[in-house]
């Protein structure tokens, strides 16, 4: 795409998650209309969507349709068709590309094209049947299933051969073991990858509970030389790809330096801060990037903490914030039709001048 896409021009986009939401609200906010694709007709992208398209996301008409009515198609989540990508990128119409898709949905493809580019990753290997398992040596790993995970589902943690027994996998599905890693922190690097360059976020210090994202910091607090490393790999990862708009690595940090964990091809949880944090959210910059604009970076403005909200704990999160509540504190919701338990369903950003400060607005609303 050599000419930027200019307002009113339309923006499809394949899910209608939270990050589909926030991708609208910016497009929108730019001047931009949208199509979403998504099977559930109350998903939250749903209301902003000019044409809404009910359909599943393998289904080759309604992408068709999609591709007919939008400028430009991205996609918000791993698990979009890739084949079915390709076949519309032929046109340019998918900026993203395909391939950051089809390594990205398989956790072994991923972690050997980290390997092709020298970026150390946790060892690993690959279990196709339970036999597999005895070749594995230096305990704990994780065990993952290598398609179609999130938010840790699919995963298992195994001390020893006898806990390996114990799973109940699910073959043929492909499962990947990989070390186990005491890290000290996890951080993610965030770029935005324009037509004629790539801008980096600062690095997300991100904290886990049962495998779901709880918090992230940011910046995150990490050496100067763990965060030009970090953007080396980034950059390594997103050149290789010829990828165009935001897109995520989550990388181990240990006391010998980081270790890949995935990749995400689209706007990522751990930066959602960057709407209140940033000159430039990374929804904003996605839909520049994709809308073929001329690269810009953003500046951090503020230091924040995103806390993600998870539906068991919306009803109390709502009644000690109001959408309104001064002091640095902001709360989105994404609207989902249940609050279910263990699912996201909003965050809410604290903002800061510095670190005393926001350690002070988390003590002061109690926070964590
Ligand atoms: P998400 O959707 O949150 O990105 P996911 O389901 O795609 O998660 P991973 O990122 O692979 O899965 O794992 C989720 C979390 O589990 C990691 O962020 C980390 O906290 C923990 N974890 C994963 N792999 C390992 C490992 N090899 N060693 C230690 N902890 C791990
Ligand atoms: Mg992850």
């Amino acid at each position: 795409m050599n000419q930027r896409l200019t307002p009113p021009a339309h923006i499809g986009i394949i899910g209608g998650g939270q990050l589909g939401q926030m991708m609208a609200l910016s497009a929108i906010q730019q001047g931009y209309k949208i199509n979403v694709l998504d099977p559930d007709p109350s998903c939250p992208c749903a209301q902003l969507a000019e044409t809404f398209i009910k359909a599943d996301f393998n289904d080759v008409l309604a992408l068709e349709h999609l591709a007919e009515c939008s400028d430009v198609v991205t996609y918000e989540f791993e698990n979009a068709d890739s084949v079915l990508i390709d076949g519309f990128n032929l046109n340019g119409k998918v900026p993203q590309g395909a391939l950051a898709l089809t390594l990205s949905q398989h956790r072994l493809r991923e972690k050997e094209f980290a390997q092709s580019l020298k970026i150390p990753c946790p060892n690993y290997s690959s279990i196709h049947k339970q036999e597999d398992f005895h070749q594995l040596h230096d305990f704990p790993y994780v065990i993952k299933r290598c398609r179609y995970g999130y938010d840790g589902k699919g995963q298992f943690t195994v001390k020893n051969q006898n806990d390996c027994d114990q799973l109940k996998l699910n073959f043929p599905d492909e499962y990947i073991a990989e070390q186990f890693i005491y890290f000290e922190k996890e951080i993610s690097v965030v770029c935005a990858c324009f037509k004629d360059g790539i801008s980096f976020f600062e690095p997300f210090e991100n904290v886990h509970v049962n495998g779901i994202l709880s918090s992230s910091r940011h910046p995150a607090q990490i050496s100067e030389q763990l965060k030009k490393l970090a953007y080396e790999y980034t950059l390594r990862i997103a050149q290789s790809l010829n990828y165009i708009g935001v897109m995520a690595v989550e990388y181990f940090v240990t006391k010998d330096g980081i270790l890949f964990n995935e990749m995400a091809p689209r706007p990522h949880n751990s930066a959602h801060g960057t709407i209140e944090g940033c000159t430039f959210s990374q929804f904003d910059l996605h839909i520049a990037a994709i809308t073929g604009s001329h690269q810009i970076q953003p500046k951090t403005t503020s230091l924040t903490l995103m806390l993600n909200i998870l539906g068991q704990d919306l009803q109390s999160v709502l009644q000690k914030f109001t959408v309104m509540d001064p002091n640095h504190v902001h709360l989105h919701v994404y609207g989902k039709k249940e609050a279910r338990t263990n699912r996201k369903v909003g965050h809410i950003t604290l903002c800061a001048a510095q670190n005393a400060e926001l350690q002070k607005v988390i003590e002061d609303w109690s926070i964590v």
